[in-house]
């Protein structure tokens, strides 16, 4: 599916020393991002918000069931979505393609009605499969296979994911949720309670100014994610893939699913916060900053505001110890432990709740944990299943980590729909995941000397 070194290396450095052709997929896939994280800000809220105040009136299981479930399908389509590019479409195509059809579904969600809301989530997850797994597919296209400055394309690439998943909960959160908003709309003559549709609307607004760029600055690919190179590539890997895998592949191949099973409970975690966590938000916390209000939804800027300041110090860390730092595996249990560390101060946080709302900086403090915990399994599960990879399949390797995503917020979605403001049943729920999260760590400790074993020579 990702063919990565489908042209001549780009030596340009004009895009803070990267090729220049870094910029536009930094920035298409930004507005991308706002799209996606801007509409999932306000989903949930928008299923269980009552029928008067412009919502579906669902119930919460029924609600973090649909989120699980359209969650799942935006990751599960980036294997036919990788596919399609390489056999098809080629991967510049299916990106512009793929954003056409995601602004279709957000704009499907400017109407109130059970079919244009539908419609709109399968269009959405149809052209996130045909973009995601190919922008980035392209950003490693644009470097020659031994150019050093390839993982530190990657750190800007997602970087900028980061900054429109920041910016989308405000915009979006803002138009749907803020009275201040709703006011403007009264005074405009506009239904208040509609103001979830503007919130939809806005992240179709974003994907179109991300298409728009992508459009403008195209020629500065030059020809990365072109049809005819990548079909030539293709031959070339079904060759490639007559050969058969050697014992050694398979042993690399079998450490990738033992890290694919944790990967998908660590995300079974942290996707809690565009559900059960969002409505723990609304419900149960102090939205409000120095006396002054704010909508639930803001809180899910924490987790990528915390990449954006985590990320340099991360990779400093990961650089400066060299040699001394922490194998593949450990680095896993790592972020296992944050995260079942985050959760943890959910217990405390949910039994405060008999109180009244409680201080939003409990979220913070959970976010910030997990996003410690995302620092240590995220990108290096990136960069590890390229190198346990057998060249010719690192595609399907990197469609099995997405399935890891797929999976871990499908149950992400089961597991919100326990969610009930009540005090000892969130206590429950949330020191459940925990307990779930370090047990799985302890194992995964466990198998390090195995897993270590299976991997070889590669750390
Ligand atoms: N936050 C990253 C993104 O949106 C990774 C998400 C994931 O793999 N689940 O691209």
């Amino acid at each position: 599916m990702i063919t990565e070194n489908e042209v001549a290396p780009a030596t340009d450095a004009s895009f803070f020393g990267h090729p220049k052709g870094l910029g536009p997929l930094f920035f298409t896939e930004l507005w991308e991002r706002f799209s996606y994280y801007g509409m999932r800000a306000i989903l949930v809220l928008y299923m269980v918000a009552p029928p008067a105040q412009g919502g579906l009136g669902f119930d919460v299981k029924r609600a973090a069931s649909i989120y699980g479930t359209y969650t799942m399908a935006v990751y599960l389509t980036a294997l036919p979505g990788g596919l399609a590019a390489d056999y098809l479409l080629g991967a510049r195509l299916a990106v512009f393609l793929g954003g056409l059809v995601i602004a279709a579904g957000h704009f499907s969600m400017v109407f109130h009605s059970m079919s244009s809301f539908y419609l709109g989530m399968i269009l959405i997850a149809a052209g996130t499969g045909l973009l995601k797994p190919n922008i980035s597919a392209m950003v490693g296209g644009l470097y020659g296979e031994k150019d050093p400055r390839r993982d530190s394309g990657f750190s800007i690439f997602y970087m900028g994911i980061n900054v429109g998943a920041v910016l989308a909960p405000l915009v979006c959160g803002y138009l749907a949720q803020s009275e201040s908003f709703k006011r403007v709309l009264v005074n405009n003559g506009f239904d208040p309670a509609k103001s979830w549709h503007w919130g939809f609307g806005a992240a179709g607004i974003g994907m179109i100014l991300g298409l728009i760029i992508f459009v403008i600055f195209g020629k500065w690919l030059a020809h990365v994610g072109s049809r005819i190179k990548k079909q030539v590539v293709s031959k070339a890997s079904e060759v490639a893939a007559n050969q058969s895998l050697t014992a050694g592949d398979w042993k690399r191949i079998a450490a990738i699913f033992i890290f694919f099973v944790f990967t998908i409970l660590f995300w079974a975690a942290y996707e809690q916060k565009g559900a059960s966590l969002n409505l723990f938000a609304k419900e149960l916390v102090r939205t409000e900053f120095f006396g002054m209000a704010f909508p639930s939804s803001y809180l899910q800027s924490c987790t990528p505001l915390f990449v954006i300041m985590l990320a340099p110090i991360f990779s400093y860390l990961w650089v400066s110890l060299k040699d001394r730092q922490p194998s593949s595996p450990v680095k896993f249990t790592l972020g296992l432990v944050f995260i079942g560390a985050a959760y943890l101060l959910m217990i405390p946080a949910s039994m405060l709740t008999v109180y009244g709302r409680i201080s939003p900086l409990w979220l913070v403090g959970l976010y910030f944990l997990e996003v410690c915990g995302e620092m240590c399994l995220s990108p290096v599960g990136l960069s590890t299943v390229t190198k346990l990879s057998p060249a010719k399949l690192v595609g399907i390797m990197m469609g099995v980590w997405f399935l890891a995503s797929s999976l871990g917020s499908k149950l992400a979605g089961y597991l919100s729909g326990f969610y009930l403001a009540d005090s000892t049943r969130l206590a429950w729920l949330y020191g459940g995941i925990a307990a779930g999260l370090l047990v799985s760590a302890l194992i995964l400790a466990f198998l390090t000397p195995t897993v270590k074993k299976l991997m070889g020579r590669v750390s």
